[in-house]
């Protein structure tokens, strides 16, 4: 009987072992079917600037000298979808980099109610059109664990959606507070808004609900991704409510340290 259970016991711990090496396996593989996929997305979108530069170039080759119109036409459009691509290869430098950091530590901002409206200011200069609402609330003892330019960076984000997809509705609101060992940044515009079956999606990598829009603003479909994963990496949660034709509001959440914690 003894060496019967040896050999049950053996063929327990063989079997959880097994498993154990299959779930490992399961995962080595989705995470290398969500790498290949990256690539190819990527690669995807780096390949439609790149060839309409070239099919700009053979215009500009065949009739450039003899057609001034074709000359500047094609130089301008050479020179807009490189600017794209330069955005395009930066975001997704942005992105990898994320994906690879730990969090800084040490890193960290205290009274973030000084820090937001200068970011704000920052970007009412490249939008003098926008009406930039800012409201903040309870935010002078606190300490977030991030440093400035990122958060500088997810907001830019936001914002810059907010105003991408405003439908021409300037008003663009930015409210803080705290609230359960949180500080919550909450941006909100009037825009077009995001309708139930893509709003689970716009955090996804390269996910963008009307190409031809977002490629017009000079979107990749990669802001959302990347604020997201800089928001992951300091514990916080990034979510988004939206309607459609009436507005978005993003809020952005990180945990707080009193000033005394430090
Ligand atoms: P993009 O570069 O295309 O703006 P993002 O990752 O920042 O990429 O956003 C993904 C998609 O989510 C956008 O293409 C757009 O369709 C939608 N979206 C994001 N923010 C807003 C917003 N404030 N209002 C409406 N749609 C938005």
């Amino acid at each position: 009987l003894h060496e019967r259970m040896k050999v049950n016991n053996n063929e327990d711990e063989l079997s959880t072992l097994m498993k154990l090496f299959n779930e490992m396996m399961d995962q080595v593989e989705r995470s290398f079917q969500q790498q290949t996929q990256f690539v190819e997305d990527a690669s995807h979108e780096l390949r439609t600037p790149v060839a309409i530069i070239e099919g700009h170039l053979t215009l500009l080759q065949r009739w450039g000298r003899e057609d001034p119109a074709v000359l500047d036409e094609s130089l301008h459009a050479s020179i807009q979808e490189l600017l794209r691509l330069k955005g395009l290869v930066q975001d997704l430098l942005t992105l990898t980099r994320v994906d690879g950091n730990v969090q800084q530590q040490g890193a960290e901002i205290s009274s973030p109610d000084q820090t937001i409206p200068q970011i704000i200011k920052n970007v009412a200069i490249i939008y003098p059109s926008f009406c930039f609402e800012t409201e903040m609330n309870g935010l002078s003892e606190v300490v977030i664990r991030i440093p400035a330019e990122h958060l500088e960076q997810i907001l830019l984000i936001i914002l810059d959606n907010a105003v991408k997809y405003s439908a021409g509705n300037p008003l663009i609101r930015l409210t803080g507070s705290v609230d359960k060992g949180h500080a919550s940044f909450q941006i909100s515009d009037r825009g077009i808004g995001i309708s139930k079956k893509d709003l689970p999606h716009v955090m996804d990598r390269f996910y963008r609900v009307d190409k031809a829009r977002s490629r017009q603003q000079g979107g990749h479909g990669l802001g959302l991704a990347i604020a997201k994963r800089l928001v992951d990496q300091y514990n916080g949660t990034l979510a988004i409510e939206s309607r459609e034709l009436e507005g978005t509001m993003v809020t952005v959440s990180l945990p707080v340290y009193s000033i005394t914690d430090i």
